[in-house]
């Protein structure tokens, strides 16, 4: 077999996660392969949820997300209960767009629309080399320790290899890569899996004259229960039929089954171009190890690492925090800053957080089982929806039940509060408080610098450490510290000089609201710890980065 490429890291998989983690590789310095396996991805849209975080790491990635935002009509957030989307509502939620602790609120587009995105600007990035309709097949290790990997070119049958130093299985929950690592992919708790059975209709319709919303979940009394995703009010549609496979077979979906649920849960006669119908099943499980010991520099990341229902949206939002935690700690090895067994510290940091949001998706999921389950009990006892909503005690009885599921849709505290190195939660799902602890995102506050406005976030541009600080430690050197097996490039900025902030608060949180105080931040915008000089700060980064 002939050498196609040699590259620093080969990523497998051209999704949302496999395109972040090789832009945010070429934006460290470094050469990335992604092999895509189709020449066209995705047939229907997918994911529609990317929260607040999502945004922040891609603005931190230069996504333009002004740019991203203006994709979409408006922002959304209500989610509907009823008995068809013409039909008697029973209830409404609305989700947390987002906070005054987040710059980026979440953001209701499409999941092709963001894949379009970043598959632009990989296309634009040089270090970038995008393979599409290359397939990963399998790699082992040299006697120097590169990652030699089989790829089938699939239109002509020819079989190349790829030399890499790092190797991503970023290829989705069937991923090959997670197959040929050995790495077991285990359900949460050791339970026997329990898949969600479900068929989706991507279809095309204007029905912007609906209330405004993302989703709506149709309770049937007749044919039982579906969801219909709003990407886009005006175009882009997804409806989709849960379904027990003992009861309907997943081979009974025939076009014209479909057709008749959706126009059912239509309520009224409505133009559609339906694009296409897909079965697919999920359950939650995660990769004992997110680092191969098979082949050491060999790492899994998204939806091959960790699938969830998709109850909560956390699957890519999940992914894309992956691929960030994972491409500054390759950046830290290649650049001598910490040895090759910092790399452990992937699965210890972000398995935990997998578990986390499985196990939320998981409530979520028995949560909306069990309103559903009340719901058309109070029908049936009812005897027709219009009636239920107009006796005050089942009224509120199934309202109640909506207003269950509200930590499914307001969960910031799982999406932006979570710590590493210690239990990622020390609260409710929607509780979160700004903190300076070690191991949690640096907190959010409005500030100015070089003239413009941004967010505190915006200090860590993904480069380096940053240390914060109230007086800049003058004296001492503020670029390289000494790391043990390099220079460890420290950003300095200083409030009050660097950048200024009317968030008192946000500074005393900090400590830098008295003299001589710092905090060093990991490239992820994630927090070591508090210092009260620059030797403090050199010594705290050589102790962590000797793991
Ligand atoms: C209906 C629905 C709604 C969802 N909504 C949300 C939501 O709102 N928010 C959210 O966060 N998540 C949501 N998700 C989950 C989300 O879509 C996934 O988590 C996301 O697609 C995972 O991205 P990924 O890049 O890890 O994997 P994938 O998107 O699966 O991409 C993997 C890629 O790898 C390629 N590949 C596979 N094998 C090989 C190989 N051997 N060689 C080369 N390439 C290969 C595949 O072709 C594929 O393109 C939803 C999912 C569904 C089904």
């Amino acid at each position: 077999m002939s050498l196609l490429q040699a590259t620093t890291s080969l990523i497998v998989g051209g999704g949302p996660v496999g395109l972040t983690t090789a832009l945010l590789l070429a934006r460290q310095g470094f050469s990335a392969v992604v092999l895509e396996k189709y020449p066209k991805r995705l047939s229907q849209p997918k994911a529609h949820v990317f929260n607040p975080r999502t945004m922040e790491i891609f603005r931190q990635l230069g996504v333009d997300t002004t740019r991203l935002r203006a994709e979409v009509h408006s922002e959304r957030t209500q989610i509907h209960f009823c008995t068809s989307i013409s039909g008697t509502q029973f209830g409404t939620i609305e989700a947390e767009l987002g906070s005054e602790h987040c710059p980026e609120s979440f953001l209701n587009i499409s999941q092709p629309k963001v894949e379009n995105y970043l598959m632009e600007m990989a296309s634009k990035t040089e270090l970038i080399t995008l393979l599409k309709g290359h397939e990963w097949l399998s790699c082992s290790e040299d006697e120097d320790g590169a990652i030699v990997s089989s790829v089938r070119i699939r239109e002509s049958g020819e079989e190349r290899t790829i030399t890499s130093k790092y190797l991503v299985g970023c290829d989705g929950s069937h991923s090959k890569a997670r197959e040929v690592l050995d790495i077991p992919f285990e359900p949460l708790d050791n339970q026997p899996e329990i898949p969600i059975h479900c068929v989706s209709a991507h279809f095309l319709a204007d029905l912007t004259h609906l209330p405004e919303g993302i989703l709506w979940f149709i309770l049937n009394p007749g044919s039982g229960f579906s969801t219909f995703i709003a990407y886009d009010k005006a175009k882009e549609w997804v409806y989709a039929i849960t379904y027990d496979p003992e009861v309907n077979p997943t081979d009974s979906w025939a076009e014209e089954v479909v057709r008749k649920r959706l126009e059912e849960a239509m309520g009224q006669k409505i133009d559609y171009e339906l694009q296409s119908i897909l079965p697919w099943t999920t359950y939650p499980k995660i990769a004992k190890t997110y680092r191969s010991n098979k082949v050491k520099n060999a790492f899994l990341a998204g939806d091959a690492a960790h699938a969830f229902p998709p109850t909560g949206g956390l699957g890519v939002n999940t992914g894309i925090a992956d691929a960030q935690n994972l491409a500054w700690k390759i950046k830290a090895v290649e650049e001598g800053w910490a040895s090759h067994s910092f790399l452990d510290t992937v699965t210890a940091e972000r398995k935990p957080i997998a578990d986390a949001n499985s196990r939320q998706s998981k409530l979520n999921e028995e949560m909306m089982v069990a309103t559903v389950g009340k719901i058309f009990r109070n029908l049936g006892e009812s005897g027709s929806s219009e009636q239920l909503i107009q006796d005050p005690q089942k009224k509120k009885l199934v309202e109640e039940a909506i207003a269950d599921n509200s930590a499914h849709f307001s969960s910031l505290n799982l999406q932006i509060g979570y710590a590493y190195g210690t239990p990622p939660l020390s609260r409710a799902p929607h509780d979160y408080r700004r903190e300076n602890v070690p191991g949690v995102r640096l907190p959010h506050a409005w500030i100015e610098a070089n003239g413009v406005r941004q967010t505190t976030l915006d200090l860590v541009d993904g480069s380096g450490f940053v240390l914060l600080t109230s007086d800049g430690f003058s004296g001492e050197s503020a670029v390289n510290g000494s790391g043990k097996n390099g220079p460890v490039p420290i950003c300095t900025y200083e409030l009050g000089k660097d950048f200024v902030t009317d968030d008192k608060a946000w500074g005393e949180l900090m400590g830098l609201h008295e003299k001589g105080a710092g905090v060093v931040v990991r490239p992820d915008q994630h927090i070591i710890g508090s210092v009260k000089s620059f030797q403090e700060a050199r010594d705290l980064l050589e102790h962590y980065l000797e793991r």
